[in-house]
């Protein structure tokens, strides 16, 4: 099992393998001496996937002179360097970006035909749909609906009105229908 600990000079992420815990080597990032911490001590498994803040890590001490001078090893000897690569490598994103940048024109052509269909209003004025006696006003209120389709009407509301009898000169209150729909 390799362990994954970060540089106390440069912050720089290592991995190294297990066999070097506890040995001092060169950080491959700024070259200064770094204690390889115990696997069991500060990182767990589970930091390996989520590395623990920085404040949680006690700083190693400084490197004792006869260590140095005895058992420095080589990171990039030890595949530290050609392991570390991983953590840096992002080009995972490159893929969904292409595909978000390919999509909105489908996209757009699709919602401009919805957008084809507006709210309209139609209004009908009881008055207007009755011819020499004959109430034609439900006849061609059903004739509009059923043009429209029932999954295109928003809203049925009623309404009254007044308007002036042209023979009788009367005023008469009448009532409509307006009807809010898409099309
Ligand atoms: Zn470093």
């Amino acid at each position: 099992m390799d362990i994954i600990f970060e540089c106390p000079h440069c912050t720089q992420e290592l991995s190294i393998d297990a066999e070097g815990a506890g040995t001092w080597i060169e950080c491959p990032a700024c070259s200064k001496k770094v204690q390889v911490p115990e696997p069991e001590a500060k990182e767990a498994p589970a930091a390996v996937v989520s590395p623990p803040a920085p404040a949680n890590r006690p700083a190693p001490a400084a490197p004792p002179a006869e260590l140095v001078a005895g058992k420095v090893i080589n990171a990039m000897a030890s595949s530290a360097g050609a392991k570390e690569s991983k953590h840096f490598s992002v080009p995972v994103h490159e893929g969904p970006t292409e595909s978000l940048i390919a999509k909105p024109l489908p996209t757009l052509e699709v919602s401009a035909k919805e957008s084809d269909r507006q709210m309209r209003i139609k209004s009908f004025r009881h008055s207007d749909h009755v011819e020499v006696g004959k109430d034609h006003f439900d006849e061609h209120l059903n004739q509009f609906l059923g043009k429209v389709g029932e999954a295109n009407v928003i809203q049925l509301n009623t309404f009254t009105y007044t308007h002036q009898d042209l023979a009788t000169r009367a005023w008469i209150t009448d009532y409509g229908v307006l009807v809010i729909y898409r099309g």
